[in-house]
């Protein structure tokens, strides 16, 4: 793996992405390991990083694709994923890109609504086309993470509720153009125990179950993505816990029933190959405080700012730890919760040193914006 030490960064203005490609390749070369005897299918959520680099290699490594957007369909494709591969998720999928999904010939709809399966419809007739399309159903499982990043609970916006479930199948099964290949499930990210995992096998047995007493035969289920990472200790744990998490299906799932399982998986396959790299601007004495005053913001890495998250933030021009000291690590941007960190122990800091902030290869480039008439970050891959 790509060792950060500051004579061997590429001579890159900060702040920017730096991407392992060593460590990206191992993780999918587990991942391919882990789903090999079993009836998986691996699709790689493309909001999680979308930069064309990254997708080249995860195409290649023969994974399908999770998009949220038409905008997400048009690079998968790009980026040489097989259409048939790509699963098409969203609360709010626009008419134009129903129609562009359609005649990419994607492979399923995750359908989020009676009303957009009307809509599928209705697209797909004037087309004379017939779109698959799996259910996307609101389990009402706690998935333990954050209130923004849980999506199973009852109140969310995302999928059909359980008591709807009926109608929304029944009307499926019954359009012209509609085939319906399975149910959808995704109830929340940065999940770091297999319990939300092992109610979620549970609630998609007995739904399998029920439908199939009632004469409809659902033999696909898509399980979503979710597994989180460990953003404290990258080095420790550079890949997420795929052995359990891919067990915890295996050993859950009601095999019988079930002929093919597709995943979601997006943060834990590139998080920890991405790391922001940044400069230290000035190093501010407050009254109470020290800030480290990065060159790198919430435009360049939202999540801190966003939910509140915690990024491992090392300094790599001086990595002598016996004395240390605490800062605020602070962005450039002008509102107040550009934070990346509060009271962060770090080895004596100066301006001019080179920061890293680590795990950064999910949700950082992909939610990047120009904010404060910024520069988007540009990236390295090594
Ligand atoms: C975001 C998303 C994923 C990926 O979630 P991760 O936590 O990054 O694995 C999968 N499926 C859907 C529908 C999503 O919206």
């Amino acid at each position: 793996m790509y060792s950060l030490s500051e004579n061997k960064l590429p001579k890159q203005q900060t702040p920017y992405y730096l991407y392992d490609s060593s460590l990206l390749k191992a993780t999918l070369a587990q991942i391919t390991d882990y789903t090999a005897t079993s009836p998986f299918k691996v699709h790689y959520a493309i909001k999680a990083c979308a930069n064309p680099a990254i997708l080249d290699i995860i195409a290649k490594a023969g994974f399908g694709a999770d998009c949220v957007s038409g905008g997400e369909i048009k690079a998968a494709v790009k980026a040489g994923f097989n259409p048939e591969s790509i699963v098409y998720a969203g609360v709010g999928k626009s008419d134009e890109e129903i129609r562009y999904a359609l005649s990419c010939g994607i492979g399923c709809f995750n359908v989020e609504s009676v009303e957009e399966l009307e809509i599928i419809q209705e697209i797909a007739a004037a087309e004379s086309k017939i779109a698959t399309v799996a259910l996307r159903v609101n389990p009402d499982i706690d998935a333990h993470t954050h209130h923004y990043i849980t999506t199973g609970l009852k109140e969310n916006k995302f999928g059909i509720d359980l008591r709807m479930l009926d109608n929304a199948v029944a009307k499926a099964t019954n359009m012209a153009n509609i085939k319906l290949c399975g149910l959808h499930f995704h109830i929340g990210s940065q999940i770091t125990t297999m319990e939300p995992f092992v109610l979620l096998c549970k609630k998609i047995n007995q739904l399998l179950a029920k439908f199939q007493s009632e004469g409809i035969n659902i033999t696909q289920v898509n399980v979503g993505g979710g597994l989180g990472i460990d953003y404290e200790h990258p080095d420790e744990n550079p890949f997420a816990p795929f052995k359990p998490y891919f067990d915890t299906f295996r050993q859950n799932l009601d095999s019988g029933k079930i002929s093919l399982v597709h995943f979601e998986l997006g943060r834990s396959v590139v998080a920890q190959c991405g790391t922001l790299i940044s400069r230290v601007l000035y190093v501010k004495q407050g009254v109470n405080k020290k800030f480290v005053i990065i060159d790198a913001g919430m435009n360049d890495l939202l999540r801190p700012a966003l939910y509140g998250a915690h990024h491992n933030i090392e300094n790599i021009s001086n990595t002598d730890s016996t004395a240390v000291e605490r800062y605020d690590v602070v962005g450039p941007i002008c509102e107040s919760s550009d934070i990346f960190a509060t009271d962060e122990l770090l080895p004596i800091t100066q301006r001019g040193d080179l920061i890293a902030i680590r795990s950064a290869g999910a949700y950082g480039e992909t939610m990047a914006s120009t904010y404060n008439m910024r520069t988007l970050t540009p990236y390295v891959i090594v």
